[in-house]
Protein backbone atom coordinates (compact mmCIF):
# COMPACT_ATOMS: atom_id res chain seq x y z
CA UNK A 1 0.00 0.00 0.00
CA UNK A 2 1.05 3.62 -1.01
CA UNK A 3 -0.42 6.86 0.15
CA UNK A 4 -1.22 9.41 -2.82
CA UNK A 5 -1.13 12.87 -2.22
CA UNK A 6 -4.75 14.36 -1.50
CA UNK A 7 -6.46 16.25 -4.64
CA UNK A 8 -7.43 19.42 -3.42
CA UNK A 9 -9.96 21.65 -5.82
CA UNK A 10 -10.26 25.49 -5.48
CA UNK A 11 -13.73 26.36 -5.78
CA UNK A 12 -16.17 29.72 -5.66
CA UNK A 13 -17.64 32.64 -7.33
CA UNK A 14 -16.24 33.66 -10.49
CA UNK A 15 -13.67 36.92 -9.68
CA UNK A 16 -13.46 35.83 -6.00
CA UNK A 17 -9.49 34.83 -6.30
CA UNK A 18 -9.46 31.03 -7.53
CA UNK A 19 -6.75 31.94 -10.32
CA UNK A 20 -4.55 34.03 -7.95
CA UNK A 21 -4.85 31.84 -5.46
CA UNK A 22 -3.53 29.17 -7.41
CA UNK A 23 -0.94 31.68 -9.24
CA UNK A 24 0.43 32.32 -5.76
CA UNK A 25 0.75 28.66 -4.92
CA UNK A 26 2.56 28.29 -7.67
CA UNK A 27 4.47 30.71 -7.78
CA UNK A 28 6.10 31.06 -4.77
CA UNK A 29 7.10 27.33 -4.70
CA UNK A 30 8.37 27.60 -7.73
CA UNK A 31 10.42 30.45 -6.57
CA UNK A 32 11.44 27.91 -3.66
CA UNK A 33 14.04 26.00 -6.16
CA UNK A 34 16.04 24.65 -3.38
CA UNK A 35 13.03 22.85 -1.80
CA UNK A 36 11.76 20.98 -4.46
CA UNK A 37 9.67 23.59 -6.14
CA UNK A 38 6.92 21.85 -7.78
CA UNK A 39 5.69 19.16 -10.19
CA UNK A 40 3.66 20.14 -13.24
CA UNK A 41 0.95 17.97 -14.09
CA UNK A 42 -1.39 17.97 -16.93
CA UNK A 43 -4.68 19.99 -15.56
CA UNK A 44 -2.84 19.91 -11.94
CA UNK A 45 0.38 21.37 -10.00
CA UNK A 46 1.48 19.10 -7.20
CA UNK A 47 3.24 20.64 -4.38
CA UNK A 48 6.58 18.23 -2.67
CA UNK A 49 6.10 17.76 1.32
CA UNK A 50 9.57 19.32 1.74
CA UNK A 51 8.58 22.16 0.01
CA UNK A 52 5.47 22.25 2.34
CA UNK A 53 7.99 22.06 5.11
CA UNK A 54 9.88 25.02 3.90
CA UNK A 55 6.95 26.87 3.51
CA UNK A 56 5.09 26.01 6.84
CA UNK A 57 7.70 25.28 9.01
CA UNK A 58 6.11 25.29 12.79
CA UNK A 59 3.43 25.22 11.58
CA UNK A 60 3.16 21.77 10.60
CA UNK A 61 5.56 19.98 12.78
CA UNK A 62 2.98 18.16 15.22
CA UNK A 63 1.49 16.74 12.37
CA UNK A 64 2.43 13.11 11.29
CA UNK A 65 0.55 13.09 7.68
CA UNK A 66 3.31 15.13 6.32
CA UNK A 67 5.61 12.10 6.70
CA UNK A 68 3.56 10.10 4.41
CA UNK A 69 1.73 11.66 1.86
CA UNK A 70 4.02 13.28 -1.05
CA UNK A 71 1.97 16.43 -1.06
CA UNK A 72 -0.76 18.15 -2.21
CA UNK A 73 -2.29 17.82 -5.50
CA UNK A 74 -4.08 20.50 -6.32
CA UNK A 75 -6.47 20.57 -9.71
CA UNK A 76 -5.62 23.73 -11.72
CA UNK A 77 -8.94 24.65 -13.56
CA UNK A 78 -11.27 26.10 -11.38
CA UNK A 79 -14.05 27.66 -13.69
CA UNK A 80 -13.70 26.12 -16.40
CA UNK A 81 -16.45 24.85 -18.38
CA UNK A 82 -15.39 21.17 -18.51
CA UNK A 83 -15.01 21.77 -14.64
CA UNK A 84 -18.26 22.93 -14.06
CA UNK A 85 -19.98 19.65 -15.70
CA UNK A 86 -17.35 17.63 -14.22
CA UNK A 87 -18.51 18.99 -10.56
CA UNK A 88 -22.25 18.13 -11.20
CA UNK A 89 -20.80 14.57 -12.41
CA UNK A 90 -17.98 13.48 -10.22
CA UNK A 91 -17.30 16.47 -7.38
CA UNK A 92 -16.14 12.92 -5.14
CA UNK A 93 -13.00 13.50 -7.05
CA UNK A 94 -11.51 16.24 -5.19
CA UNK A 95 -10.60 14.63 -1.23
CA UNK A 96 -10.16 18.14 0.19
CA UNK A 97 -11.63 21.45 -1.04
CA UNK A 98 -11.00 25.16 -0.37
CA UNK A 99 -14.32 27.54 -0.74
CA UNK A 100 -12.94 30.91 -1.93
CA UNK A 101 -15.04 34.12 -0.69
CA UNK A 102 -14.12 37.83 -1.55
CA UNK A 103 -14.18 38.88 2.06
CA UNK A 104 -15.87 42.37 0.95
CA UNK A 105 -17.84 40.86 -1.41
CA UNK A 106 -19.53 37.78 0.54
CA UNK A 107 -21.12 34.90 -0.49
CA UNK A 108 -22.37 34.68 -4.04
CA UNK A 109 -24.72 31.88 -6.08
CA UNK A 110 -21.75 30.26 -7.21
CA UNK A 111 -20.35 30.30 -3.72
CA UNK A 112 -23.92 28.61 -2.66
CA UNK A 113 -23.52 26.12 -5.50
CA UNK A 114 -19.88 24.84 -4.61
CA UNK A 115 -21.30 24.60 -1.17
CA UNK A 116 -24.33 22.32 -2.21
CA UNK A 117 -21.44 20.35 -4.11
CA UNK A 118 -19.61 19.59 -1.15
CA UNK A 119 -22.21 19.32 1.23
CA UNK A 120 -23.70 16.75 -1.38
CA UNK A 121 -20.33 14.57 -1.55
CA UNK A 122 -18.94 15.51 1.98
CA UNK A 123 -15.97 16.74 0.79
CA UNK A 124 -13.89 18.13 3.77
CA UNK A 125 -13.32 21.61 2.74
CA UNK A 126 -12.01 25.01 4.65
CA UNK A 127 -12.89 28.68 3.54
CA UNK A 128 -10.66 31.42 2.70
CA UNK A 129 -11.91 34.56 3.29
CA UNK A 130 -9.70 36.21 0.28
CA UNK A 131 -8.66 40.06 -0.05
CA UNK A 132 -8.04 41.54 3.18
CA UNK A 133 -5.39 43.61 1.40
CA UNK A 134 -8.78 45.56 -0.02
CA UNK A 135 -9.88 45.77 3.63
CA UNK A 136 -9.57 49.56 4.49
CA UNK A 137 -6.34 50.51 6.85
CA UNK A 138 -4.97 47.04 5.66
CA UNK A 139 -1.40 46.92 5.94
CA UNK A 140 0.19 44.29 3.69
CA UNK A 141 3.02 42.16 4.68
CA UNK A 142 3.91 39.89 1.59
CA UNK A 143 4.13 36.57 2.30
CA UNK A 144 3.51 36.54 6.39
CA UNK A 145 1.15 34.00 7.93
CA UNK A 146 -2.40 35.28 8.66
CA UNK A 147 -1.01 35.57 12.66
CA UNK A 148 2.15 37.30 11.96
CA UNK A 149 0.07 40.00 9.96
CA UNK A 150 -2.90 40.37 11.81
CA UNK A 151 -1.18 40.99 14.78
CA UNK A 152 0.86 44.59 13.24
CA UNK A 153 -2.97 45.99 12.13
CA UNK A 154 -4.98 48.62 13.65
CA UNK A 155 -7.53 47.80 16.23
CA UNK A 156 -10.26 49.05 13.78
CA UNK A 157 -9.24 46.64 11.16
CA UNK A 158 -8.74 44.01 12.74
CA UNK A 159 -12.47 44.62 14.27
CA UNK A 160 -13.34 45.53 10.73
CA UNK A 161 -12.10 42.02 9.63
CA UNK A 162 -13.89 40.25 12.47
CA UNK A 163 -16.95 41.63 11.46
CA UNK A 164 -16.69 40.45 8.24
CA UNK A 165 -15.76 36.76 8.73
CA UNK A 166 -18.78 36.60 11.59
CA UNK A 167 -20.89 37.30 8.29
CA UNK A 168 -19.42 34.45 6.56
CA UNK A 169 -20.09 32.73 10.01
CA UNK A 170 -23.41 33.52 9.79
CA UNK A 171 -23.85 32.91 6.46
CA UNK A 172 -22.85 29.26 7.16
CA UNK A 173 -25.12 28.40 10.15
CA UNK A 174 -27.61 29.47 7.83
CA UNK A 175 -26.12 26.23 5.18
CA UNK A 176 -26.09 23.91 8.47
CA UNK A 177 -22.32 24.51 9.11
CA UNK A 178 -20.82 25.31 12.26
CA UNK A 179 -17.56 27.88 11.74
CA UNK A 180 -15.34 30.11 13.57
CA UNK A 181 -11.79 31.43 12.46
CA UNK A 182 -9.04 29.02 11.99
CA UNK A 183 -7.50 30.13 15.09
CA UNK A 184 -10.63 29.87 17.55
CA UNK A 185 -11.48 26.46 16.25
CA UNK A 186 -11.92 24.38 19.21
CA UNK A 187 -13.54 20.84 17.20
CA UNK A 188 -12.15 20.47 13.76
CA UNK A 189 -14.17 17.66 13.37
CA UNK A 190 -17.74 19.90 13.76
CA UNK A 191 -16.33 23.30 12.95
CA UNK A 192 -15.45 24.70 9.69
CA UNK A 193 -11.95 26.86 9.60
CA UNK A 194 -12.31 30.53 8.01
CA UNK A 195 -9.02 31.36 6.98
CA UNK A 196 -8.33 35.47 6.21
CA UNK A 197 -5.89 35.63 3.48
CA UNK A 198 -4.89 37.71 0.25
CA UNK A 199 -3.97 35.72 -2.65
CA UNK A 200 -2.09 38.88 -4.14
CA UNK A 201 0.19 39.52 -1.44
CA UNK A 202 0.16 35.72 0.17
CA UNK A 203 -0.43 36.53 3.36
CA UNK A 204 -2.22 33.60 4.91
CA UNK A 205 -1.58 30.82 2.19
CA UNK A 206 0.74 29.48 4.98
CA UNK A 207 -1.97 28.10 7.34
CA UNK A 208 -4.20 27.24 3.97
CA UNK A 209 -1.54 24.97 3.05
CA UNK A 210 -0.97 23.79 7.03
CA UNK A 211 -4.57 23.28 7.19
CA UNK A 212 -5.05 21.38 4.30
CA UNK A 213 -2.21 18.86 5.77
CA UNK A 214 -4.35 18.90 9.05
CA UNK A 215 -7.64 17.83 7.47
CA UNK A 216 -5.87 15.48 5.20
CA UNK A 217 -4.69 13.83 8.61
CA UNK A 218 -7.98 14.00 10.20
CA UNK A 219 -10.02 12.49 7.68
CA UNK A 220 -8.13 10.64 4.93
CA UNK A 221 -5.81 8.51 5.84
CA UNK A 222 -7.42 5.39 4.82
CA UNK A 223 -8.67 7.06 1.83
CA UNK A 224 -5.56 7.69 0.63
CA UNK A 225 -4.21 4.42 0.21
CA UNK A 226 -3.99 2.99 -3.19
CA UNK A 227 -2.59 -0.26 -4.34
CA UNK A 228 0.11 0.64 -7.17
CA UNK A 229 -0.76 -2.36 -8.81
CA UNK A 230 -3.94 -2.12 -9.16
CA UNK A 231 -6.21 -1.51 -12.87
CA UNK A 232 -5.93 2.23 -12.91
CA UNK A 233 -9.23 4.90 -12.13
CA UNK A 234 -9.88 8.17 -13.19
CA UNK A 235 -11.75 11.09 -14.03
CA UNK A 236 -11.81 12.71 -18.01
CA UNK A 237 -10.85 16.45 -17.53
CA UNK A 238 -11.10 18.02 -21.69
CA UNK A 239 -11.07 16.19 -24.77
CA UNK A 240 -8.51 18.06 -26.64
CA UNK A 241 -7.25 18.20 -30.55
CA UNK A 242 -3.23 18.35 -30.43
CA UNK A 243 -1.01 18.99 -33.59
CA UNK A 244 0.94 15.88 -34.27
CA UNK A 245 -1.14 13.38 -31.64
CA UNK A 246 -4.77 14.30 -32.73
CA UNK A 247 -7.17 13.72 -30.11
CA UNK A 248 -6.11 13.30 -26.36
CA UNK A 249 -7.64 13.42 -23.44
CA UNK A 250 -7.08 15.03 -19.99
CA UNK A 251 -7.45 13.21 -17.20
CA UNK A 252 -6.84 12.87 -13.47
CA UNK A 253 -5.90 9.75 -11.96
CA UNK A 254 -6.63 8.94 -8.48
CA UNK A 255 -6.17 5.57 -7.99
CA UNK A 256 -4.14 2.53 -9.05
CA UNK A 257 -1.68 2.38 -12.38
CA UNK A 258 -2.16 3.20 -15.52
CA UNK A 259 0.32 1.72 -18.44
CA UNK A 260 1.04 2.40 -22.69
CA UNK A 261 -1.37 -0.16 -24.25
CA UNK A 262 -3.94 -0.49 -21.42
CA UNK A 263 -7.34 -1.07 -22.66
CA UNK A 264 -9.59 1.56 -20.75
CA UNK A 265 -13.28 2.78 -20.45
CA UNK A 266 -14.83 5.58 -20.93
CA UNK A 267 -18.16 7.08 -21.29
CA UNK A 268 -19.82 8.17 -24.00
CA UNK A 269 -22.23 11.91 -24.79
CA UNK A 270 -25.12 9.23 -25.49
CA UNK A 271 -23.93 7.54 -22.52
CA UNK A 272 -22.32 4.74 -23.39
CA UNK A 273 -19.69 2.75 -22.39
CA UNK A 274 -16.50 2.97 -25.25
CA UNK A 275 -12.98 1.31 -25.27
CA UNK A 276 -9.95 2.19 -26.50
CA UNK A 277 -6.12 0.91 -26.42
CA UNK A 278 -3.87 3.73 -24.86
CA UNK A 279 -1.50 4.80 -27.86
CA UNK A 280 0.70 7.11 -25.10
CA UNK A 281 0.44 8.24 -21.75
CA UNK A 282 2.02 12.31 -21.77
CA UNK A 283 2.96 14.75 -18.86
CA UNK A 284 4.27 17.98 -19.58
CA UNK A 285 8.06 18.89 -20.01
CA UNK A 286 9.69 20.93 -17.27
CA UNK A 287 9.64 24.43 -17.90
CA UNK A 288 13.04 24.39 -18.28
CA UNK A 289 13.42 22.05 -21.08
CA UNK A 290 10.36 23.52 -22.77
CA UNK A 291 12.14 26.47 -24.28
CA UNK A 292 14.91 24.39 -25.94
CA UNK A 293 12.37 22.39 -27.38
CA UNK A 294 9.43 22.37 -30.03
CA UNK A 295 7.85 19.55 -27.72
CA UNK A 296 5.22 20.23 -25.05
CA UNK A 297 5.05 16.77 -23.47
CA UNK A 298 7.33 13.56 -22.33
CA UNK A 299 5.95 10.18 -22.55
CA UNK A 300 5.62 8.04 -19.88
CA UNK A 301 5.42 3.95 -19.85
CA UNK A 302 3.28 4.00 -17.08
CA UNK A 303 1.82 6.53 -13.87
CA UNK A 304 0.56 5.66 -10.92
CA UNK A 305 -2.00 7.54 -8.62
CA UNK A 306 -2.07 10.79 -7.91
CA UNK A 307 -1.21 12.37 -11.64
CA UNK A 308 -2.59 14.42 -14.05
CA UNK A 309 -2.36 12.91 -17.66
CA UNK A 310 -3.48 13.46 -21.42
CA UNK A 311 -3.51 10.19 -22.80
CA UNK A 312 -3.62 9.71 -26.98
CA UNK A 313 -5.86 7.04 -27.85
CA UNK A 314 -7.80 6.08 -30.86
CA UNK A 315 -11.94 6.74 -31.46
CA UNK A 316 -11.94 9.38 -28.58
CA UNK A 317 -14.33 11.65 -30.46
CA UNK A 318 -17.58 10.92 -28.43
CA UNK A 319 -16.04 10.73 -24.80
CA UNK A 320 -17.51 13.62 -22.83
CA UNK A 321 -15.72 15.34 -20.17
CA UNK A 322 -16.54 14.01 -16.63
CA UNK A 323 -16.60 10.75 -17.48
CA UNK A 324 -15.06 8.34 -15.23
CA UNK A 325 -11.80 6.05 -16.94
CA UNK A 326 -11.19 2.63 -15.97
CA UNK A 327 -8.43 -0.30 -16.95
CA UNK A 328 -10.11 -3.00 -18.15
CA UNK A 329 -9.13 -6.05 -16.15
CA UNK A 330 -10.04 -9.85 -16.03
CA UNK A 331 -11.29 -10.02 -13.19
CA UNK A 332 -14.00 -6.87 -12.68
CA UNK A 333 -16.61 -5.90 -14.69
CA UNK A 334 -15.80 -2.77 -15.55
CA UNK A 335 -18.42 -1.94 -17.92
CA UNK A 336 -21.14 -2.47 -15.54
CA UNK A 337 -18.77 -0.68 -12.55
CA UNK A 338 -18.72 2.51 -15.22
CA UNK A 339 -23.04 2.31 -16.33
CA UNK A 340 -23.13 2.41 -12.16
CA UNK A 341 -20.93 5.18 -11.84
CA UNK A 342 -23.29 7.29 -14.30
CA UNK A 343 -26.47 5.92 -12.92
CA UNK A 344 -25.38 7.29 -9.21
CA UNK A 345 -23.80 10.57 -10.83
CA UNK A 346 -27.30 10.92 -12.86
CA UNK A 347 -29.30 10.13 -9.53
CA UNK A 348 -26.99 12.57 -7.20
CA UNK A 349 -27.66 14.97 -10.42
CA UNK A 350 -30.92 15.07 -9.63
CA UNK A 351 -31.09 15.46 -6.25
CA UNK A 352 -29.89 18.90 -6.22
P1 LIG B 1 -11.34 33.76 -10.26
O1 LIG B 1 -12.36 34.18 -11.29
O2 LIG B 1 -11.98 33.24 -9.01
O3 LIG B 1 -10.27 32.86 -10.78
O4 LIG B 1 -10.65 35.14 -9.79
P2 LIG B 1 -9.22 35.73 -10.16
O5 LIG B 1 -8.15 35.01 -9.47
O6 LIG B 1 -9.13 35.86 -11.64
O7 LIG B 1 -9.32 37.17 -9.50
C1 LIG B 1 -10.26 38.15 -9.94
C2 LIG B 1 -9.65 39.55 -9.75
O8 LIG B 1 -9.43 39.77 -8.34
C3 LIG B 1 -8.30 39.71 -10.41
O9 LIG B 1 -8.21 41.03 -10.91
C4 LIG B 1 -7.31 39.50 -9.28
O10 LIG B 1 -6.10 40.19 -9.49
C5 LIG B 1 -8.06 40.07 -8.10
N1 LIG B 1 -7.66 39.42 -6.83
C6 LIG B 1 -7.63 38.11 -6.55
N2 LIG B 1 -7.20 37.91 -5.30
C7 LIG B 1 -6.94 39.12 -4.77
C8 LIG B 1 -6.47 39.58 -3.49
O11 LIG B 1 -6.18 38.81 -2.56
N3 LIG B 1 -6.35 40.93 -3.34
C9 LIG B 1 -6.65 41.81 -4.32
N4 LIG B 1 -6.50 43.11 -4.06
N5 LIG B 1 -7.10 41.42 -5.51
C10 LIG B 1 -7.24 40.10 -5.76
Amino acid sequence: MKIRSPIVSVLGHVDHGKTTLLDYIRGSTIADKEAGGITQHIGATEIPNDTIEEICGNFISRLTIKDLIPGLFFIDTPGHAAFTSLRKRGGALADLAVLIVDINDGFKPQTFEALNILKMYRTPFIVVANKIDMLFGWETHEGASFKESFEQQAQSVKQDLDTKVYEIVGTLHKEGFQSERFDRVSDFASQISIIPISARSGEGIIEVLAMLLGLAQEYLTEQLEINEDAPAKGTVLEIKEEVGLGLTIDSIIYDGVLRTNDEIALMTSSNEVLTTKIRSILRPLPLEEMRDSKKKFRKFDEVVAAAGIKIAAPNLDDVVSGSPLRVLSDNENVEEEILKEIEDITISTEDE
